[in-house]
């Protein structure tokens, strides 16, 4: 287990008050001290990351996970067209969705990906019935963020979502050269940088779930809708944890 780093069981990180500009950032040397002394402290992470209490060894306390599961955030799912494609989201960008997708995001945290993901068993009758030959893929990360966060939180997010819809999950998508990270950055300058951040794998003759965490401008996922269609995928869908206007 010890190469799981969503074992990491920390409630040190705080990641509402995590800056987006911290993305491709190294984790502050005292930060990783924390993560190391609450690793020690508590091996099964056992501190609730939505409440920061002690919990039963599950991720999510009854408390919190029954907040992520019910209440308003039933009705939460959400759809935007892009470049024609259907964009699903299934929690605004808030609360305990956005904590998770923020600790999986920055503190590189497995198990918030198997908690979000974990919401497709609640999915609504108006999201559409994928047919099984369809293949769920991610938005990939730059090799050098990967090398920095250990974990590709896109890859685990879309692994989640395959389980979750018993769909195969296979890497579709390339990243090219040197991008830098899109947060902060201007509408212009995100644009300039992905307009050939993202290359096909291989050819496709199948329908593709693409899955990331967050949908703000949409402008990512488009350059991957663009690249899918490219290498002949004719029935895409897309899929987010979270969204947030643009
Ligand atoms: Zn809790």
């Amino acid at each position: 287990m010890k190469n799981d780093p969503g074992r990491s069981g920390s409630d040190g990180i705080n990641p509402d008050k995590m800056p987006e500009k911290r993305a491709g950032q190294a984790p502050h040397p005292a930060r990783l001290i924390r993560e190391v002394l609450l690793q020690i402290l508590y091996p099964e992470g056992a501190v609730c990351p939505g409440c920061g209490k002690i919990s039963d060894g599950e991720y999510l306390c009854p408390a919190c996970r029954k907040e992520l599961e019910t209440g308003e955030m039933l009705d939460s799912w959400h759809l935007r067209d892009l470049h024609g494609v259907p964009a699903w989201s299934i929690r605004p960008h808030r609360g305990l969705a956005r904590k998770l997708v923020l600790r999986l995001k920055y503190g590189t945290e497995a198990r918030a990906a198997a908690a979000l993901t974990g919401l497709l068993r609640q999915r609504p009758p108006v999201f559409p019935e994928l047919s099984p030959n369809t293949v769920v893929t991610w938005v990939p990360m730059p090799v050098r963020r990967r090398r920095e966060r250990c974990i590709d939180h896109g890859k685990r997010l879309a692994e989640g979502t395959a389980r979750e819809l018993g769909l195969p999950c296979r890497e579709l998508l390339r990243r090219e050269g040197n991008s830098q990270p899109q947060a902060g950055q201007s509408m212009e300058r995100r644009q300039r940088n992905l307009r050939r951040a993202y290359s096909p794998a291989s050819e496709i003759s199948f329908p593709v779930l693409l899955v990331d965490d967050v949908l703000t401008t949409g402008t990512t996922a488009e350059r991957c809708i663009d690249a899918l269609r490219n290498a002949g995928a004719e029935e895409i869908t897309v899929l987010t944890m979270t969204w947030a206007s643009r």
